[in-house]
């Protein structure tokens, strides 16, 4: 079958099943072009929390479906591929977490939103790579137990001096921002080329950054300038190239998240007919989780 038939097939069953498909900025164009809404975690977070459609179909990873299902839990979330998760994500347990409060009593617990729900229900509150700044300043704690993410991290310490990050645990990381290299930026650099980063690449590679920011706000800050090195997973590449067809994206063409290529427009056909992948989150963990992640959600 086409392409062209593969798309035709997942909008007319979209329609049929009055289903919202949402798609993260990472994956494949194809999926960004049947998907109603394409954005990073807080967008999709934010618009399956508002979502009226009876079925949610998250294309993305799994932390992305449990996190639409605990803020809207009567809709059906479906993810596409069951196997998508976050080795980012796999870094950090419940129990790490509790065990880090015991010697901590007086910090706030902060999870970035790629962790697991079971992470979420022990916690203060979720953050974004857009947010983290602004939810750790939020707290009234000074000492603040930060994870999974090292470098999301050191990123936040590093701007905010006044606070204690205390980041669990050790060398938890994303293995495709830890692709960068220093050499290529100072190339690029001397090129005249402007550099994003994601927070979730390590300090020497921020370092080289004009601009450390999410993937939402990349989109933002490309119509400032007319060429970009782009410092996170490729297919924001294709990404910022659907929304700024006249400017150039260079990246790291080996900066593939595995887990985020696995959804096909051919499972998403099987996933809205059948309607299969459905992501249950247990009620006894989304409603603790649900209040971490509105706290997030609450900080202006
Ligand atoms: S790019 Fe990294 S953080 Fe994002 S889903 Fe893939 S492994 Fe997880």
């Amino acid at each position: 079958m086409t392409k062209r038939n593969l798309i035709a097939d997942v909008l007319r069953l979209k329609s049929e099943k009055n289903a919202l498909i949402l798609a993260h900025n990472y994956q494949i164009p194809e999926i960004h072009a049947v998907a109603d809404i394409v954005g990073d975690s807080l967008e999709l977070a934010l618009a399956a929390r508002k979502a009226t459609e009876p079925v949610l179909v998250l294309c993305g990873v799994r932390f992305m479906a449990e996190t639409a299902h605990i803020l809207n839990p009567e809709k059906k979330v479906l993810l596409p591929d069951s196997d998508a998760g976050c080795p980012l994500a796999d870094f950090l347990t419940p129990g790490m977490i509790l065990e880090a409060k015991e010697k901590y009593p007086e910090a706030a617990v902060v999870v970035y939103i790629n962790s697991t729900a079971e992470c979420k229900a022990v916690s203060d509150s979720v953050c974004t790579s857009g947010n983290a700044v602004r939810i750790v300043k939020s707290l009234k704690q000074r000492q603040v137990i930060f994870g999974p993410d090292t470098n999301l991290a050191s990123y936040v310490q590093s701007v905010l001096p006044e606070k204690e990050i205390i980041p669990i645990p050790e060398g938890g990381h994303c293995y495709v921002h830890m692709q960068f290299d220093t050499e290529d930026l100072k190339e690029v650099k001397t090129a005249g080329i402007s550099i994003m980063v994601h927070p979730e690449c390590p300090a020497n590679i921020r370092v080289h950054a004009d601009h450390v920011i999410s993937t939402g706000k990349m989109a933002e800050i490309a119509k400032t300038g007319s060429a970009w090195y782009i410092c996170t997973e490729v297919g924001m590449l294709d990404r910022l190239k659907e929304l700024c067809p006249d400017q150039s994206f260079i990246g790291l063409e080996d900066a593939i998240c595995a887990d985020m290529k696995k959804t096909s427009l051919q499972e998403l056909i099987t996933c809205l007919r059948d309607l299969t992948g459905e992501v249950i989150v247990p009620p006894e963990i989304m409603e603790k989780a649900r209040r971490a992640l509105e706290y997030m959600i609450s900080v202006p």
